[in-house]
């Protein structure tokens, strides 16, 4: 068995880092415990440029120091047992600062990738099954979780005997359930792989 794992969303809190930052530096009365409700978040702090804020954000040390949304003691003993790569989807700037983040909770992995569905204007920019195929060994039991119902479906389509799992957030609640599974937690993603 071999595992590609997402990790904003999955496995570090990206979200309620940034929103406490918005809250600290622009809207001081966002409600604590406010989970954005799309991915792109658009059109949800009015007149905020999310983008220049999230480049703003991404220069910080808190972003480099996300907290984690699973037990660092079962991912690890997870990855005790079996290859975890995990696929980003960042901008290729920041690996590093990516990478100092999984250092900071002490979580063990084989590998860390930049991929995803937004390629951030670079045309060169990976999907997450083109990462996927450069890693995998044919053959072995292919396990991927992502909270990005477009992921989901780009490993789906590209690998049809994966087993594909979505994250539960609000962000993706409304989306369908296709060829994946959706998880609410990380403790039952985990009760998947028995
Ligand atoms: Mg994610």
């Amino acid at each position: 068995m071999e595992l590609f794992l997402d990790i904003d969303g999955v496995i570090l809190d990206f979200e309620a880092g940034f929103m406490d930052f918005i809250r600290d530096e622009y809207i001081h009365d966002l409600p604590p415990g406010y989970v954005p409700k799309s991915w792109t978040m658009d059109d949800e702090f009015g007149a905020l440029d999310i983008q220049e804020v999230w480049d703003r954000f991404l220069a910080t040390k808190r972003f480099t120091q996300l907290n984690l949304l699973i037990d660092a003691q079962s991912f690890n003993q997870v990855a005790a047992r079996f290859p975890i790569h995990l696929i980003t989807n960042l901008p290729k700037s920041q690996y590093l600062q990516r990478q100092q983040n999984l250092e900071f909770h002490s979580l063990k992995y084989t590998s860390l990738h930049l991929a995803g569905h937004f390629n951030y204007g670079d045309e060169n920019y990976p999907s997450k099954s083109d990462a996927v195929a450069k890693l995998r060994t044919p053959g072995k039991r292919l396990i991927f979780l992502d909270d990005h119902p477009r992921n989901c479906q780009n490993i789906k389509n590209a690998f049809p005997e994966s087993e594909v799992f979505l994250m539960s957030r609000p962000h993706n609640s409304k989306a369908e359930v296709e060829d994946w599974i959706r998880v609410d937690s990380w403790d039952e993603f985990l009760l998947q792989l028995d």
